[in-house]
This record gives C-alpha cells, structure tokens and sequence, in this order.
C-alpha cells in the first residue's frame, strides 16, 4: 500500500515545477486539442467540424488523463494519421502565455535555488512552451518523452538521484493533486499543491506561485 513518508524539514536546494497550469496558461493546449486536432481531423475526412470534435473527444476520453498516451501527441497524430504535428505547433506559437507572476518569481528563486521543469507534456509541445523561460532552469524534463512514464513516485526518485540529491532537498510545484502534490509527497518530496482558483485550502496549498517565495523566505 501507498504511504506518505514523514517529511523532514530541510533546506531545499532544488524547486521542480510542473510546466502547463503552473508556469503556462491552458490557452495555447486548449487551442490545440480543442480546436486544431479537430479541425484538422474535419479536414482530412471531409466531415463537419462538429462531427470531428464528437469523434476527437470520444477518443480522448477513452483514453483518459491517467494514461501516458492523453499527454502524447505523437500518439494522437499517429492515430488520427493527422502526419507531423510540428508544423501545427508552430502556427499556435503566438498563443503560448505564461501566467504573470512567473517571470519575477523564476527570477527570485533562480537566486537561490537549482529550478528545474517536470512536465507529463512530450518534449515537442514542452520545449515550444518552455522557449521563453528556459533560461531559468537547469533542466526541463518531459517525463513521457524522457523516462516514458507519467509521473510517479520512482521516477522523482530517479530525477533526484540523476540530480545527485536527496529528495528531501528538492520541492515540487504544480497544479494537478495527484501528479503534482500526493506523488510527490510520496517520494519525499514537500510539494506545493497550486489551485489558482482559490477552492482549496490546507497545509501547503497556494494559490500563486509568490507564495512560494515567501513560504521560503527569500
Ligand atoms: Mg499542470
């Protein structure tokens, strides 16, 4: 059975965020998986565009956000044999937005702390998000493209040991409660649960990632 293992107080040496809803708005994923698959898809089968979102959505529900293939959008392409969806990333670019604190909170902790990024996305859509902050960090980790996996407990271990440090040294932030806050915790690590509407509240909950930064004490 799944344990929570105590957590120690330690002086953190490395702060992990997830990338999308934590350092990225939804819009420029929404705009993807929303609008440009579907349309895509219309295209290509001659079908209505409402037909394509039914089918589109049909297909992503079943296969559900607790399996690597929902974050991989090679395998989306690939199924709906949609060709090479670098070009479609492309023309979206321009709709990528971080949230507005990010800049200055990286820019803090990048003082003081190794940042580093571990996202589910795949490598093509995280190195798109990543291209204007990327400068922050030591290393941006697409764990579907890297270890494919989703993130789990064994793999933040193995991130921390490839870090060389102990996972009571590193923090982890993010906006998903299973992927970012109790998987986590259950490799040690203190995480911050981020929930930028305001419906949760508790130990470790923030609903900006400022709070981070006087939660440290910087
Ligand atoms: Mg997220």
């Amino acid at each position: 059975m799944d344990r929570i293992i105590p957590l120690e107080v330690t002086q953190p040496k490395i702060i992990s965020f997830d990338a999308e809803g934590t350092l990225v708005t939804p819009q420029f994923s929404n705009s993807i998986w929303h609008e440009a698959i579907p349309a895509l898809y219309a295209r290509s089968r001659d079908i209505s565009m409402a037909q394509a979102k039914q089918e589109v959505f049909d297909a992503y529900n079943e296969v559900g956000n607790q399996r690597k293939e929902w974050y991989d959008i090679n395998y989306w392409f690939c199924r709906f044999r949609l060709g090479d969806p670098h070009k479609l990333l492309l023309q979206y670019e321009h709709e990528i937005e971080y949230y507005p604190e990010v800049h200055q909170v990286l820019h803090t902790l990048s003082q003081q702390y190794q940042l580093i990024v571990v996202s589910n996305s795949a490598r093509e859509f995280l190195d798109l998000l990543m291209e204007n902050i990327k400068q922050y960090f030591m290393r941006i980790i697409s764990t579907i493209s890297d270890f494919n996996s989703l993130k789990r407990a064994e793999l933040f271990l193995e991130i921390c040991h490839n870090m060389g440090t102990a996972p009571q040294e590193m923090i982890h932030i993010g906006d998903s409660w299973d992927f970012d806050f109790t998987i986590p915790q259950k490799a040690g690590i203190r995480a911050f649960y981020l929930d930028r509407e305001g419906k949760i509240r508790g130990d470790n909950t923030i609903f900006h990632l400022g709070e981070v930064v006087s939660q440290l004490s910087i």
